[in-house]
């Protein structure tokens, strides 16, 4: 797979995503295997508005990087996904979703509601 710059952008397009339920099942799981400490580390991070709430700005990587939505997996690597510091890795035709949304991450779902 194409290897994206991510270092360095700081969360640049770790914003408001769209979710399915099973998604938020699994996000709910990785949040409940972390240490409580872990876990309200990364809850009570400042972030600038508009960033995912689980982006880990001290570490400048998604804080629950193995249950990040499939929109998250797929960015930067297809037609209407483009990164911009690297729009050639994105070389696969459009990316659509395989399972309905229940609604957008850090909006309509935010910490409160994996507790
Ligand atoms: S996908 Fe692109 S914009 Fe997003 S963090 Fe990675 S390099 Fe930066
Ligand atoms: S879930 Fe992770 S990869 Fe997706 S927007 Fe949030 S911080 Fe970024």
């Amino acid at each position: 797979m194409e290897s994206l710059p991510c270092k360095g952008c700081r969360g640049l397009c770790c914003g408001p995503v769209p979710v399915t339920g099973q998604e938020l099942k699994g996000i709910k799981k990785k949040l409940k295997s972390m240490s409580p400490k872990s876990r309200s580390e990364l809850e009570n991070q400042e972030r600038h508005f508009g960033t995912c709430i689980f982006y880990d700005s001290i570490n400048d990587k998604c804080g629950i990087h193995s249950a990040r939505p499939s929109v998250c997996q797929a960015f930067g690597l297809h037609n209407n996904l483009v990164c911009f510091r690297k729009p050639e890795a994105a070389a696969k035709g459009n990316w659509y979703a395989k399972e309905t949304h229940v609604g957008i991450l850090s909006n309509d779902y935010t910490w409160k509601d994996f507790k």
